[in-house]
């Protein structure tokens, strides 16, 4: 899709540090850090929300997360502990349109969540 940022990413029209990509999937650095470690997981495909996620999707979904665990693994978060954190609308922020995976770790962090 020409106009979202995460498609241009994708596509390797816009620059990421890019730290894993297969047929489906990609993980890049956020550009604005929250924490230690703070890395963006992407479907391929243009999903804009969770409220987007289609049943034939689902496949794609247990990747995602099967590259989380994989990346915090190889970025030494994996003992230490880390969140998952995906946020869809207004109340939680979402600024990007283009489903992602905010995987964070690295340092302590409270809960609830702000
Ligand atoms: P959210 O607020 O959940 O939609 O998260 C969007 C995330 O994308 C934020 O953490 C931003 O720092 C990050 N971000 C925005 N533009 C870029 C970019 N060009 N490269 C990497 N991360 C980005
Ligand atoms: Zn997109």
């Amino acid at each position: 899709m020409r106009d979202c940022l995460f498609c241009g990413i994708v596509e390797g029209r816009l620059n990421a540090k890019v730290l894993y990509r297969d047929d489906a999937v990609v993980a890049f650095s956020d550009i604005k850090p929250r924490a230690p470690v703070h890395i963006l997981i992407i479907p391929r495909k243009h999903i804009v929300s969770v409220l987007d996620i289609e049943p034939d999707d689902n496949a794609l979904i247990g990747q995602i997360f099967q590259v989380a665990a994989r990346l915090a693994h190889e970025n030494g978060i994996a003992e230490s502990g880390f969140r998952v954190v995906v946020n869809a609308g207004p109340d939680a922020g979402q600024s990007v349109f283009h489903l992602h995976y905010h995987l964070l770790g690295g340092r302590q962090m409270g809960w609830p969540p702000g």
